[in-house]
């Protein structure tokens, strides 16, 4: 018998009951902005930014309307200006180099490792190109973090972290987004907490949080946030500040707060799932695992492999016979973009000379999410049926390939 799986991909756990409740009491007393306060309230929003402020040990911290917000406003208060080269992943999604295009600024891509990390080679040769580096931990995979801000802090380059797949991971004890200036999330449908869409901005920089705070549509009511730098700093920036409005509002706040109080049980149970599937393709013939360094503490809320060197036609009868079997996969290779996934020659605003060694790998990456309505027992069947596709396709291919050492 062929087995087959019916889970949905794109499925995700209710919103706790408490963020249910406290959505109604946001809704029945009809104050949604975040500065419609009574005396004495500090209100969700705050209570939000206070609460992530102390879970990632950041001195200060910005509720916004989306990651891509986050990381554009993140930018802007590091000064990043029009026409200037901004380092970034030629790995990661559209919303990265978005950002940056966003400020009428110029992506400076940097190349992929087998790691699926930033290529820190690559980012040594092009350090002297820009000022800032805006990292897009993508699919949550962790580079050598202390290597990087050596070659970082070396070549004067300011880091601002893309944190949309890392949050809840750290690496040597370090919560991602901490070890850069900003640390940038997303709190979108698909992330790892789920308020549709929403993001957050931690810094320890006073300037630059209150920037960011002013950037985001504070007027001069910045005194309502309680995890932002004290009035005086508000003092220096205010006047030269532009308001480019991107606030989060109480009702996105209060779905919130529980899912992140309750993000270290759901990273668990994450990782519950990847370990299964990892278990379950490691060994297949053709398939590359990726490896995760013993440093680094990941949330497993997706799974890449590697069919390196594999032709198009192979992965894309890959993933065309999974489908067959309820099992989506996405493939970051394809030529056209599909779905959420591109690479960065699709993005055809930026002038990006080829990288063929990224290209080799991007040609190879297989992606698949998890979502926690899936069960371990999901993740063991999901496993046997790309291992015996995989293994189908691999062995019909007919041609030779060598086994890397
Ligand atoms: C989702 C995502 C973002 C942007 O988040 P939005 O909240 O959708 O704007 C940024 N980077 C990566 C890698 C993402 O997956």
């Amino acid at each position: 018998m062929t087995e087959r799986f019916n889970g949905s991909f794109t499925q995700q756990e209710p919103i706790p009951q408490a963020g249910i409740e406290a959505a109604l009491r946001v809704m029945q007393s009809g104050r949604l902005h975040r500065y419609n306060l009574v005396p004495g309230e500090v209100g969700e929003t705050a209570l939000l930014e206070q609460e992530f402020a102390a879970l990632t040990g950041a001195r200060y911290c910005l509720a916004v309307a989306s990651g891509g917000y986050a990381m554009a406003t993140a930018m802007r208060a590091a000064g990043v200006r029009p026409g200037d080269a901004v380092l970034t992943n030629a790995f990661t999604l559209a919303p990265v180099p978005g950002a940056i295009a966003s400020l009428g600024a110029r992506p400076v891509f940097v190349g992929v490792s087998e790691a699926l990390t930033i290529d820190l080679e690559d980012l040594a040769a092009k350090a002297d190109q820009a000022h800032v580096l805006l990292l897009s931990h993508m699919r949550g995979h962790l580079c050598d973090m202390d290597r990087l801000m050596q070659i970082c802090d070396d070549a004067g380059v300011l880091v601002i972290e893309d944190c949309a797949h890392t949050m809840g991971a750290a690496w040597n004890g370090v919560p991602s987004g901490r070890q850069g200036a900003i640390g940038c999330y997303s709190c979108q449908t698909y992330k790892h907490v789920n308020s549709g869409e929403g993001g957050l901005l931690v810094t320890d920089d006073a300037d630059m949080a209150a920037r960011a705070v002013m950037l985001s549509g504070s007027y001069m009511l910045y005194e309502r946030h309680t995890a932002a730098p004290d009035p005086e700093v508000f003092e220096r920036v205010k006047y030269h500040t532009p308001n480019i409005s991107g606030r989060m509002d109480h009702l996105r706040a209060a779905i919130l707060r529980p899912q992140l109080a309750a993000l270290q049980t759901q990273v668990a149970r994450w990782n519950e799932r990847y370990r299964v599937l990892e278990e379950g393709l490691r060994d297949t013939p053709g398939l590359t695992v990726i490896h995760r360094p013993e440093p680094e503490s990941f949330v497993g809320s997706s799974i890449q492999f590697l069919l390196l060197d594999w032709t198009p036609t192979e992965v894309a009868e890959v993933l065309q016979r999974c489908g067959a079997r309820g099992v989506e996969l996405k493939w970051f290779g394809s030529a056209e973009p599909v779905g959420f996934t591109s690479r960065y020659d699709s993005w055809r605003y930026v002038d990006a000379p080829r990288m063929p060694a990224s290209d080799r790998i991007l040609a190879g990456i297989v992606d698949m999410r998890i979502p926690l309505t899936f069960s371990p027992q999901d993740c063991a069947l999901i496993a046997r049926i790309i291992r015996a596709e995989v293994g189908a396709v691999h062995q019909n291919s007919g041609s030779f390939r060598s086994v890397a050492p």
